[in-house]
């Protein structure tokens, strides 16, 4: 069986032979992800009460974007099951056709992070959605099946993570949806895929003079935070609302967000459990036939993958 911690590439591909199931995830880079170790955590626990999962192993592949195009047929003849993708292939692999999107939801969103095998190709989901909705559900607002439900949100960001957060929220009925973004052209394409009332956009530089109602939701789903000398993309200073804070972001684990909404003494939390949960949800995917059954089985496996991370 090939090595799981190894960062495998297109040329080890071309040369994979295994008689068990593979699944992987894809990115550039990849070699820093905890997919493997979350996934191969609750593998191991799938084959305690059935054998056949034995030899279902997750792998990791630092596969270029030049690459993709090449990799995925690949992946297909070697009968990879599954495959995660991460930066930077989560919108490519639909607007080149790589994928075929599961349902309509996956093409308004216009980025994938999930493939399954199918005779016609892969078949394109996306996990990010629903381990969004379940770790702020898990952290902000504990007992609450749809968190977003009836919340005024402010969501920063306009790209791919922006765009399954924003469909999601207004999915779950949301009452309002604000979104800032740096680049307005961005922001402006996004609204316009959206197409809903609810949605108002703001430019984030002029933030602080807007009034965003009593309890509002913060989603951060920029990139600012993840290194640790960036400032935050949000001030709280001088906001008496009772926001709550949802960073995207988990590594760091405390971005200047973060820190900025603890000192005001707000409720907050960092990226982790969405990454979990989005998880769990692709390995419901590939052991279940259906999307309701993959929903109905991530919970134990979202346990099983948590508890695997390193604290
Ligand atoms: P994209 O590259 O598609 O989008 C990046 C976003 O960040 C854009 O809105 C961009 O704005 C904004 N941004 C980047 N740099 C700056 C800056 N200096 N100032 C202001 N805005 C900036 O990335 P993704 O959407 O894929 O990912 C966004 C974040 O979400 C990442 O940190 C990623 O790690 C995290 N993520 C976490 C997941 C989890 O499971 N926890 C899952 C998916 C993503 P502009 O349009 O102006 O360039």
């Amino acid at each position: 069986m090939p090595n799981t911690d190894n960062t495998w590439t297109l040329a080890d591909l071309y040369q994979w032979d295994t008689n068990g199931v593979s699944l992987a995830v894809v990115g550039h880079p990849v070699s820093h992800s905890l997919s493997p170790c979350m996934h191969n955590a609750a593998l191991r626990m799938l084959a305690e009460d059935d054998c056949a999962y034995a030899d279902w192993h997750y792998y990791k592949f630092d596969i270029a974007p030049e690459q993709l195009a090449e990799a995925l047929p690949v992946f297909h003849d070697k009968g990879f099951r599954g495959l995660n993708l991460t930066v930077p292939h989560k919108v490519d692999v639909l607007t080149h056709g790589l994928a075929i999107p599961k349902d309509s939801r996956v093409t308004k969103i216009g980025a994938a992070n999930t493939l399954k095998w199918s005779d016609q190709g892969y078949h394109a989901y996306n996990t990010d959605t629903f381990g969004m909705s379940r770790a702020i559900a898990e952290t902000l607002y504990p007992g609450n099946e749809y968190p977003l439900n009836g919340k005024t949100i402010v969501l920063l960001g306009a790209g791919g993570a922006a765009r399954a957060a924003a469909f999601r929220c207004l999915e779950e009925g949301c009452r309002e949806l604000w979104i800032g973004n740096r680049n307005p052209e961005r922001l402006a394409t996004l609204v316009d895929a959206l197409a809903d009332s609810r949605v108002k956009t703001f430019a984030p530089a002029a933030a602080g003079g807007l009034d965003f109602g009593e309890a509002p939701l913060l989603i951060n789903a920029t990139s600012v935070g993840l290194k640790p000398e960036e400032g935050a993309p949000f001030s709280f200073s001088g906001r008496k609302e009772a926001w709550r804070v949802f960073d995207m972001i988990y590594n760091p684990s405390q971005t200047a967000l973060l820190k900025d909404a603890k000192a005001h003494g707000l409720t907050c939390a960092n990226g982790l459990p969405m990454l979990v949960w989005q998880g769990a949800l692709a390995l419901g995917i590939w052991i279940e036939t259906t999307l309701a059954e993959a929903e109905a089985v991530a919970a134990p496996l979202a346990s099983e993958m948590a508890a695997a991370l390193p604290s």
